[in-house]
């Protein structure tokens, strides 16, 4: 019963190679110091892996910036723009991805995107018509002679030809990109010969591509390339991750691959689809320890559920993570901060690999000395959870009833009431919330961190950046002022920090693209608010003023996707929990005067669910939670919301059923088109479309803004309409954002002269 391991975060448990690529683009790294580094964490990486009782060690799992661009050079697919010459070197995978490297001219970068539902970005491969690919960088190789070389037998696991054409983009004149795949497959073809004669018994074939809805000719597409792919492979353990295949169980199960990875963590029912279709010989790796939370994994029921699967395959059984372990942070051990009740709740990726050694013991010798203490200590855990349940939480989401869910009146009722109140200009100005976090800012939160500043002097000092950005904000003359943000690091760690129910880590991070990681907080308990999170900082600001202040919050749907979530309750209910607490958050500030308040929800879109016949129940849930955060409030209290994505077509009608008195949204870039969807919906509701792109250091004129919101009024009527920026300011500086903010301003006034 081998372990697999699908593949180890590439990162350093303290983030070493985050810290070798910055210094290496700054220039006060070698390019070979830079190599060295990633080929340490590469071996202890292994080591651990090992040590754990993998025997086949997993191989282009490092990347010096993401895998899918890793293979894509491996197969030559490198825009021309980045080349330098024939040859590929890794200041051309840094151009790639980042438009510039140490050598080489700088040239647009290509396009980043989500790994599927994941928070990994991946670089999308661009491909033309008339694409050849031929093998150009030997870094897959030489990782294989790596692990050889430590005496172990390497497994290289690549993107599937299917999954990496499908997340390719088109370039130049339109094309089927299925009509490159008999070129691709032959260099295919050859990547897998290259490894058979290097000695590699097994490659890790990924087709995460099978857990979405295919078009026919994709499916197709499947016997005949595996066909072809078989003929000079090493054994090919075809891999899925992140949802259930079973819908293209048929397909599947055809194919001729010496075996088959299922995620048995999103999508545990699939075992009983598969395991009477595996063919003789075929070997089953059980994707059973989630590869992308943090918990330990409760061992004993997962045996339980396992004996017959064991007794049936024997040997034929592996036991994996769920998917790679690249979205899991990589070491418990450096916790040493850590709440011991949240901790003995734990695993990370290095503790993971142990938990899948023990789940073989369970399995293997369920009598012996070490298994019982496995089965004790999962039952500890279990105990330990009970005890810890809030059940006061509980009552209050049973005590809820539809009226929880809905404002008192009808959106142009409500609106007749705010315009009353708030006596706002038509085509009203405002921003999304943060305001330039400069240097003075970060130190003074990082010193009362580090408890070098008491917390009375903080405040203090926090105050005056506030009553600063309310005195610019007025200069300006803006119409709907913010309080600017300055006492946020990061708009969901700065509530789950002030959460019941939720922790923190020192070192949990996972990498989000290229050197940037995140750190999400856990969700490990029933969540409320103990206190009020934010109200003392919008009171002192609209103290300052008698324009309104908006009230500042994120989303109960953003908080949980950008944390790790308890698995022991349903992701809705979760949410629910949020909803209630930044319902209380809500109330609270409306009783403290603020009339405008607005919750964040950039994430909302992230939820959805890789099959489309699964959307409607997320968006259920989802748009029900930020409604139960809101509908708490007084018809004359404005709620706004803030996405700060592109793309509505397809969600709209959620969007308009969260019921926000307006909405603000990313628009600079698209010139305004993504306001179709909502122009073809009749959307009844006010919106701020973007005209200023905080992503570019740019500033933008006044004409420009002009025409972006005449753009707009073309879609939306003009009453229905604000002016703001695409985002918040956070990441630009003062010196920009004033020009920008006064032509924002003016165009609000030209445009309003006009009608
Ligand atoms: N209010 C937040 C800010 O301005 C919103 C950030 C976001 O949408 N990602 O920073
Ligand atoms: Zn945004």
């Amino acid at each position: 019963m081998q372990l697999n391991s699908l593949g180890f975060p590439r990162i350093g448990r303290r983030r070493e190679l985050k810290f070798a690529l910055e210094q290496y683009w700054r220039g006060e790294i070698s390019q070979q110091a830079l190599l060295e580094q990633g080929q340490r964490l590469r071996r202890q990486h292994w080591l651990w892996q090992a040590e754990a009782g993998v025997e086949q060690l997993p191989v282009g799992d490092f990347a010096f910036y993401d895998q899918v661009l890793t293979l894509a050079a491996t197969l030559n697919v490198i825009p021309e723009r980045h080349r330098d010459g024939d040859a590929i070197d890794l200041d051309t995978l840094f151009r790639v991805a980042r438009g510039r490297a140490p050598t080489g001219k700088s040239a647009a970068a290509a396009e980043m995107t989500k790994y599927f539902n994941t928070n990994y970005h991946y670089l999308v491969p661009e491909l033309h018509r008339d694409q050849q690919f031929a093998i150009a960088w030997q870094q897959l190789f030489d990782e294989v002679e790596e692990v050889k070389a430590l005496g172990y037998d390497p497994k290289p696991c690549l993107l599937g030809p299917l999954s990496f054409l499908y997340l390719s983009k088109t370039q130049g004149e339109p094309f089927d990109k299925l009509s490159l795949l008999p070129a691709l497959l032959h260099s295919y073809g050859e990547l897998l010969a290259r490894f058979k004669a290097q000695g590699v018994a097994w490659v890790q074939i990924e087709e995460p591509i099978l857990a979405l809805d295919l078009d026919k000719d994709w499916q197709q597409a499947f016997a005949p390339a595996y066909e072809a792919l078989s003929q000079a492979a090493p054994k090919l353990l075809l891999t899925s991750y992140y949802g259930s295949i079973a819908h293209h169980s048929a397909l599947v199960a055809a194919l001729p691959v010496a075996g088959l990875h299922l995620d048995l963590v999103s999508a545990p029912e699939q075992l009983d689809d598969f395991l009477p279709l595996l063919q003789s010989g075929q070997v089953l790796s059980a994707g059973v320890i989630n590869g992308r939370n943090v918990w330990a994994a409760d061992l004993d029921l997962l045996a339980k559920r396992l004996v017959p699967v064991a007794d049936a395959l024997g040997e034929r059984l592996w036991l994996g993570s769920s998917c790679s372990l690249l979205h899991s942070p990589v070491d418990l051990d450096v916790e040493t901060a850590l709440a011991p009740e949240l901790r003995q709740q734990l695993a990370f990726a290095k503790q993971k690999l142990h938990e899948l050694n023990e789940l073989q013991q369970l399995l293997q010798t369920p009598a012996s000395e070490p298994a019982r203490a496995i089965i004790e200590r999962c039952k500890a855990r279990r105990e330990a959870k009970r005890l810890a349940a809030d059940t006061a939480v509980a009552r209050r989401i049973a005590a809820l009833s539809q009226a929880d869910f809905e404002r008192d009146s009808e959106f142009v009722l409500r609106q007749q009431q705010q315009q009353a109140k708030l006596r706002l200009p038509l085509l009203p100005t405002t921003t999304i919330g943060s305001f330039p976090q400069t240097a003075a800012i970060r130190s003074l939160r990082n010193r009362w961190r580090k408890g070098e500043l008491a917390e009375a002097e903080y405040r203090h000092q926090l105050q005056q950046v506030t009553r600063d950005s309310i005195s610019r904000q007025l200069k300006l003359g803006l119409d709907v002022l913010v309080h600017g943000e300055a006492e946020r690091n990061d708009m969901v760690e700065y509530f789950g920090e002030q959460l019941a129910g939720v922790g923190f880590t020192k070192n949990g991070w996972v990498q989000s693209y290229g050197s940037r990681c995140v750190k999400p907080p856990l969700i490990y308990g029933d969540v409320s608010r103990p206190r009020p999170m934010t109200v003392e900082w919008a009171e002192f600001a609209q103290s300052l003023t008698d324009k309104p202040v908006k009230g500042m919050l994120t989303g109960p749907v953003t908080l949980l996707h950008w944390s790790f979530a308890r698995e022991d309750i349903s992701r809705e209910t979760i949410c629910t929990q949020l909803a209630l607490a930044i319902r209380d958050e809500v109330a609270d500030l409306e009783a403290a005067g603020i009339g405008i308040i607005q919750i964040d929800e950039p994430a909302f879109r992230e939820g959805l669910p890789l099959r489309r016949d699964q959307w409607q129940h997320y968006l259920d849930w989802a748009v029900a939670s930020f409604k139960l955060s809101a509908a708490c409030v007084r018809d004359e209290t404005q709620i706004h919301t803030h996405m700060c994505y592109s793309e509505f077509n397809d969600t709209i009608a959620a969007i308009a059923a969260m019921d926000a008195d307006v909405i603000t949204i990313e628009t600079s870039r698209s010139a305004m088109e993504l306001l179709g969807a909502f122009e073809a919906f009749d959307y009844p509701n006010e919106i701020g479309p973007g005209v200023y792109d905080i992503h570019s250091p740019n500033i933008p004129d006044v004409a420009a803004m002009v025409a972006l919101m005449e753009r707009a009024a073309q879609r939306i009527p003009l009453r229905q309409l604000w002016i703001n920026p695409d985002c918040g300011l956070k990441t630009r500086s003062w010196d920009e954002v004033e020009p920008a903010l006064r032509n924002m301003v003016a165009a609000g006034r030209e445009l309003r002269r006009r009608c």
